[in-house]
């Protein structure tokens, strides 16, 4: 099986940067591509942030091991590049965290495809596309998979790996045996779908839980304390429509034309959203933090 010990991501915004962070802090060797220098510099200081956070977190640290120092040193380590020759030239393993639009990936690809050597393996992080809609333009259908990422990595750090029927197993458990080494619980796919394992079982629940609300059944308070009580559950629902920010389940809901989704947006464009009540991250949303 092929040992991956270089790795580079494509792609510096939110996921890429701790994608690259992450993989960093474990010891791996990585290079962030992103496509301008400026942006490359905006991600230098997103790694500054995310050292602070790691060394608070004590991120695969302990009591008796703590990770003081290790900072300095993970920083000093990853290279920035806007050369994308230059970014995956000896990487084993690149990590595609591009913006969510298919052409944009297959453009991606497409550039990767004719500069990356033979030995590469490619994954993308995206939560939406299928990694069947990317293969053919990868070069290598054979190498290619999806390895999902959840925000705060270092924290929520599931990494969710799935093939295409192209996938060479060989691969998959390289890939498996890296989001191992660096700090993650790999959840492995047997087969495609659409929203992997963590959003197949949390899209429908929030679903649900928002046509109880806007059905008039229950409030909010209500649907969450059945859902903690009955089921042992830390969080309830719209406990955790706060924890991923009001903004994104609005623009899912208000671009489903179901009158129950559309109700569900109004709710929360006027009484969440317009008044600056977006979840968590602002100190308010269904509840105050
Ligand atoms: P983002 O917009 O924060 O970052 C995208 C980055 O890609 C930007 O730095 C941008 O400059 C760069 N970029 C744009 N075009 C590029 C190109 N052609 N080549 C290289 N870099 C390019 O986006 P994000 O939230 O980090 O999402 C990236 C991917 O990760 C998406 O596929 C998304 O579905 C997935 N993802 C996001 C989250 C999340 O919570 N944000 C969680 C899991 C997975």
């Amino acid at each position: 099986m092929q040992k991956i010990t270089t790795v580079t991501v494509l792609g510096t915004g939110v996921l890429g940067s701790q994608i690259a962070f992450q993989a960093a802090w474990f010891g791996f060797d990585v290079t962030a591509y992103d496509l301008t220098d400026e942006l490359v510099g905006e991600a230098r200081t997103r790694f500054e942030k995310l050292a602070g956070v790691y060394t608070a977190d004590n991120v695969g640290g302990d009591a008796d091991h703590p990770v003081e120092g290790r900072a300095e040193k993970v920083l000093a380590g990853i290279r920035v590049t806007s050369d994308l020759a230059e970014a995956v030239s000896d990487a084993d393993l690149v990590i595609e965290a591009v913006p969510e639009n298919l052409e944009v990936k297959r453009e991606t690809y497409t550039r990767l495809a004719a500069l990356a050597p033979q030995k590469t393996i490619f994954a993308t992080n995206s939560s939406t596309l299928l990694p069947s809609d990317l293969k053919d333009f990868t070069g290598r259908p054979d190498r290619f998979l999806a390895l999902h990422y959840a925000n705060n990595v270092w924290r929520q750090n599931t990494a969710e790996v799935m093939g295409t029927v192209d996938t060479d197993p060989a691969v998959f458990a390289a890939v498996v045996e890296f989001a191992t080494g660096s700090g993650l619980v790999p959840i492995e796919l047997k087969k495609e779908k659409a929203g992997y394992v963590l959003n197949s079982l949390l899209v429908p629940l929030l679903n649900a839980a928002a046509g109880l609300l806007v059905g008039g059944f229950a409030d909010v308070e209500t649907i969450d304390k059945t859902w903690r009580i009955a089921t042992g559950a830390p969080f309830g629902p719209f406990q955790i429509y706060d924890v991923i920010g009001l903004t994104t389940p609005y623009n899912i809901a208000v671009a489903n034309p179901d009158p129950g989704s559309q109700a569900f947006a109004a709710l929360l464009k006027e009484q969440y959203i317009d008044k600056g009540r977006l979840g968590v991250a602002t100190g308010e949303g269904f509840y105050r933090y």
